[in-house]
Order: structure tokens, then C-alpha cells, then sequence
């Protein structure tokens, strides 16, 4: 049942990896180079192969082969923490790994021309919609990227360090300096994430940096007011300070759940690059922000009573979504050739230490 559900879902994170298809570069790669990951989607293992001697296997709650299918990875990793939003609790899911490994397609993918290839912000936004009953809920969307720790509006380029505020009563995360805008259909959401990657792309260009190196961030704010109807109320068991006893009569109240859905910058490793000047600069902000995602997400692993987050922006806008009562899913994914084999093992013990 859903009670139970709840319980074995919330406060740990479900770690998924997602192998992408080879794409030139792997099928053009020379003979020093072989396929270094074999999946066993079964048994949810994946073997990391350094040479033809030396192999190491990793278990995961779910393991995608190069063809699993957006939905199959939708239903499995996303799924349950969009029914847990629309049931009153946040929730986070993420996509870690080395820029060109399928983040963006895993989460951002709009499907313009074959919606099975919608990713699962698109798919998650449809169930929250048609979850949703249009006369007594809101779905709001803000979207947001993190660059060099500041906080930068999507949907309203102009707007540039903004700041991240709590809720010092109930530890309510939010960044109201940002635009919210609401939606009523999928196509509207489309057209917004459209705008958003266009100012991503246009800042990115001004700033010369890559997206790659920012975190895009896709807030979905799920509003329902509930009223004193016996049946409505049953839907809601997360929080307990919801609905208010006030002489017998249940007052209405208003439920509010976040999810975010957030595309992290690449997780290459950024020091032996070299660069210079700003590079250095971006390449520090960078290794801040995933290093204290890192210490967060081990610290919930391990049902550690506090978990850091207030060394980067990053985190701190993550801190009412997970842990607690919140579901959070991580997909760590990775490219099969050994020419990126370290980058493949990072990524693969950055989502083990998650477990
Ligand atoms: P990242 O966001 O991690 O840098 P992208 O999502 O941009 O990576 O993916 C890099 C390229 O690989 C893109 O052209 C993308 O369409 C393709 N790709 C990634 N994952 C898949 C997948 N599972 N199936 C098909 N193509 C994929
Ligand atoms: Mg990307």
C-alpha cells in the first residue's frame, strides 16, 4: 500500500545508473580503447572492467542498459517521488555524471518530435498536472541555474544573485526574489523550458562558459487546499501540522510539496585541466558545490542526524527536499568506453557512497 511505500521510500536515496549508447567518438575510438561497463539489469549490478583481468561489480537499486527507454527510467526513478509531491512530501531527483553521459537527455529532453523521448521533467510535470484537480490546486514552476554560486533566474535573465531564503519557523526553503509562473498544461511547460534553455544558452554565451558548468535547477511548487471533506483528508498522512482541529471542525488549510528536478554541472574531473583565471575560479565553485553534495547525500545515507548543507548554494536550495520525509532520486550516468574510465569510476562511487 501507499502507507508503506511511503515508509520505505522516504529519507534514504535511490540510486539509479543510466548507461548511455555509444555514440562516434566510442565507435571511432581506437584499438587502446574497449567497452568498459557491462550491465546486469536483473540482478541491478554493473561490472567497471579496467583491463580483461581486473573487474569490479556495483549493485544498484536499478541499473539502465544503453536502451532502456525514457519511460522505463521515468517509471522507475522518478515516478514515486512525483507521487509522494502530489501526496504533501518534497522531493529531489538528480542527474549526476560526466558532461555528454545523457543528464540533460535523462531530464530536460522536450521530445519536440517523438514524445517518447520526453525526459522526465516533461513527464513529471504531465502527472503532476493531471494529478492535479484545476479547482482546488496551483502547479507552479520557477527555473533556476547555479553558476559560480550565484543564483540566476531562467525565465528572467535579469535577475542575477538572488538570494536563497529560509523559513526560519518550519525550514521552508524558497527563492522568492525569482519569477514563479503557473501552469495549467504541458504545452505551456514546454514553451517555458524552451525560453529557459535559450537564456541558459544566451548567458552561458555571455558569461563564455559552457552549461555545462552551471546547475540547472527546475523548481515545481504543488499547492492543494484541503478542506474539511473526510475523504480529501485521508489523501494527506506526511505532515502531521496540516489540518487544524478547531472545535471538532477541520479548518482548511493549504498542502504545499516542492519537487526539484536538478541537471548538475559536468563531474569531470575539473583540477587537471590547467586553466587559468576564471576557469580556476569556476572550476573551485564548481568542486564546492558537488564535493558538499557529496557530504549530504553520504551523511543520509549513513541516517546521520545532520547533514551539511550549508556549504554551497546548491545544497542549501536542496535542504527542505530531502532527508526527512522527502524522496530523493539520484541517476548517476556513464559512457561505455574505457577512454573515460576514471571519469566512469568517480561517477560510479559518487552514486555507492549515495546507497
Ligand atoms: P550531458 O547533459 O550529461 O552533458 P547530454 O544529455 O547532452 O549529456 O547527452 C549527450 C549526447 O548523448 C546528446 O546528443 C544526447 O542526445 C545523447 N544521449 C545521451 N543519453 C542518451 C540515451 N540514453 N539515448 C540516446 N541518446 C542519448
Ligand atoms: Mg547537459
Amino acid at each position: 500500500t501507499r502507507q508503506n511505500d511511503d515508509d520505505a521510500e522516504s529519507g534514504r536515496v535511490r540510486v539509479a545508473v543510466r548507461l548511455r549508447p555509444k555514440n562516434t567518438e566510442d565507435l571511432l575510438s581506437d584499438a587502446d580503447f574497449f567497452d568498459c561497463v557491462e550491465t546486469q539489469p536483473e540482478l541491478k549490478k554493473l561490472k567497471l572492467k579496467k583491463n580483461n583481468w581486473t573487474s569490479e561489480s556495483y549493485r544498484f537499486d536499478e541499473v539502465f542498459t544503453e536502451s532502456a527507454s525514457q519511460k522505463r527510467v521515468y517509471e522507475a526513478v522518478a515516478k514515486p517521488v512525483v507521487e509522494g509531491v502530489l501526496n504533501g512530501y518534497n522531493g529531489t531527483i538528480m542527474a549526476y555524471g560526466q558532461t555528454g553521459t545523457g543528464k540533460t537527455y535523462t531530464l530536460g529532453k522536450l521530445g519536440k518530435d517523438d514524445v517518447s523521448n520526453r525526459g522526465i521533467m516533461v513527464r513529471a510535470l504531465e502527472d503532476i498536472i493531471s494529478g492535479a484537480s484545476p479547482a482546488c490546486d496551483s502547479v507552479e514552476i520557477s527555473y533556476l541555474q547555479i553558476y559560480m554560486e550565484s543564483v540566476q533566474d531562467l525565465l528572467a535573465p535579469e535577475k542575477v544573485n538572488i538570494p536563497i531564503v529560509e523559513d526560519p519557523k518550519n525550514g521552508e526553503v524558497s527563492v522568492p526574489g525569482a519569477a514563479v509562473v503557473g501552469i495549467q498544461n504541458v504545452e505551456q511547460f514546454l514553451h517555458l523550458l524552451q525560453i529557459g534553455e535559450a537564456n541558459r544558452h544566451a548567458a552561458n554565451t555571455k558569461m563564455n562558459t559552457e552549461s555545462s558548468r552551471s546547475h540547472a535547477l527546475l523548481m515545481v511548487s504543488f499547492k492543494r487546499s484541503v478542506n474539511d471533506n473526510e475523504e480529501n483528508n485521508s489523501l494527506f498522512h506526511g505532515k502531521d501540522d496540516r489540518n487544524v482541529l478547531v472545535g471538532g471542525h477541520v479548518i482548511p488549510t493549504i498542502q504545499k510539496s516542492k519537487l526539484l528536478i536538478v541537471d548538475l554541472a559536468g563531474s569531470e574531473r575539473l583540477d587537471k585541466s590547467g586553466s587559468e583565471g576564471h576557469l580556476v575560479e569556476e572550476t573551485k565553485f564548481i568542486n564546492l558545490s558537488l564535493s558538499s553534495l557529496g557530504k549530504c547525500i553520504n551523511a543520509l545515507a549513513e541516517n546521520s542526524p545532520h547533514i551539511p548543507t550549508r556549504d554551497s548554494k546548491l545544497t542549501r536550495l536542496l535542504r527542505d527536499s530531502f532527508g526527512g520525509s522527502a524522496r530523493t532520486s539520484l541517476i548517476v550516468t556513464i559512457g561505455p568506453s574505457s577512454r573515460h574510465y576514471s571519469e566512469t569510476a568517480s561517477t560510479i562511487m559518487f552514486g555507492q557512497r549515495a546507497m
